[in-house]
């Protein structure tokens, strides 16, 4: 059960509440974000829950029978819509394109891709500094310095960061640079980043972890709710599976199913979610048609010459293409 508290709602009426919600038996959370004031709570007994919504300080109360309440569409009914400065939003009636290298490599590279994603229309602009490789001896990323002339690159033209952050401590240095935080696959469970991000606030991509259900998808979500912070937008990109024809398989059957346990938006990860090049188009244009909120896209001016990721990552040639062809199908759906 979530009951939502007035903005007014003084301490006295909510110690009522809570008593009166522990007397039914319910374990009571408070949860305060920077919009709003909630209780969770946890129980079994069933009871009028109009006995809550009757009491002073209460804007609403529902029952939610799923275990991640504050992501649940059972208690959020319309979808959330995540919106930045200049008019950047993610999620409903808008197809949000997030394009960008995989790594940040160079300010010339920068230059070039922002110029690109100009002429695209494109309002986010993806690119990690912060490198999680498999390899210890793979590129790890240009760091901090990379950061900041990425952010002063992009922001000259009204393009929106979206980076990757590792660990809690570089939440505070990477503040000021960045839009989005991306929390990368391999941190999907990371509780104690989970619980900082939720203390912050921007937006969080949170990616889906490499063999994490939907169910601990969403839990990593409530975990940075809870502490907080309401924006976030999950990223399906792939799990792991027996197959091996492909660097992941893409789950897409997980974005109807996402989108109708969550009122939070869908975006979905082509590139990593099969890490071939040539079959990134048909994987983003399916998950448009499957019901996505947005792409995330790898692209580069010269795949070859990539420091990661280059076997999944698209030309402009063939970024142009798929830009083109998303925007005619997300038209198509969304009618
Ligand atoms: C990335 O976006 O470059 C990345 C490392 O993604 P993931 O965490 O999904 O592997
Ligand atoms: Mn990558």
């Amino acid at each position: 059960m979530i009951i939502q508290l007035k903005a007014d709602c003084t301490d006295k009426q909510k110690a009522a509440i809570i008593s009166k919600v522990q007397a039914f038996g319910y374990k009571v959370n408070e949860v305060t974000t920077f919009e709003r004031h909630y209780l969770v709570c946890v129980g079994k007994a069933d009871f009028d829950i109009r006995a809550i919504g009757n009491l002073r300080g209460v804007q609403d109360v529902h029952r939610v029978e799923d275990a991640n309440m504050l992501v649940s569409h059972q208690w959020r009914v319309h979808p959330t819509v995540i919106r930045l400065d200049d008019g950047v939003e993610i999620g409903r009636n808008n197809l949000s394109i997030i394009a960008g290298p995989c790594s940040i490599e160079s300010e010339e590279q920068v230059q070039i891709t922002l110029d690109f994603l100009q002429r695209q229309h494109i309002k986010l602009m993806r690119g990690g500094v912060f490198k999680p490789r498999s390899s210890p001896y793979s590129f790890r990323g240009l760091g901090i310095e990379g950061l900041k002339f990425f952010s002063r690159m992009a922001r000259e033209r009204g393009i929106k960061v979206v980076t990757e952050v590792m660990q809690v401590s570089q939440i505070e240095q990477m503040y000021d640079y960045v839009d989005v935080f991306q929390v990368g696959a391999r941190n999907a469970q990371n509780f104690n980043l989970l619980d900082e991000l939720g203390l912050v606030d921007k937006p969080v991509l949170l990616k889906r972890g490499l063999s994490t259900t939907l169910e601990e998808f969403l839990a990593s979500a409530e975990y940075i709710f809870c502490n907080g912070n309401e924006r976030i937008i999950l990223c399906e990109r792939g799990i792991r599976t027996f197959e091996k024809s492909y660097r992941n398989t893409l789950d897409l059957n997980a974005v109807p199913v996402l989108k109708h346990k969550t009122h939070l938006p869908v975006i979905v990860d082509p590139s990593h979610g099969i890490g071939i090049r040539r079959f990134v188009e048909p994987m983003a244009l399916a998950a448009v048609m499957a019901g996505a909120d947005g792409i995330l896209v790898e692209i580069h001016h010269e795949p070859e010459l990539a420091y990661s990721d280059g076997d999944q990552t698209l030309n402009f040639q063939e970024a142009e293409h798929l830009f083109r062809k998303l925007r005619t199908a997300y038209a198509l759906v969304a009618q």
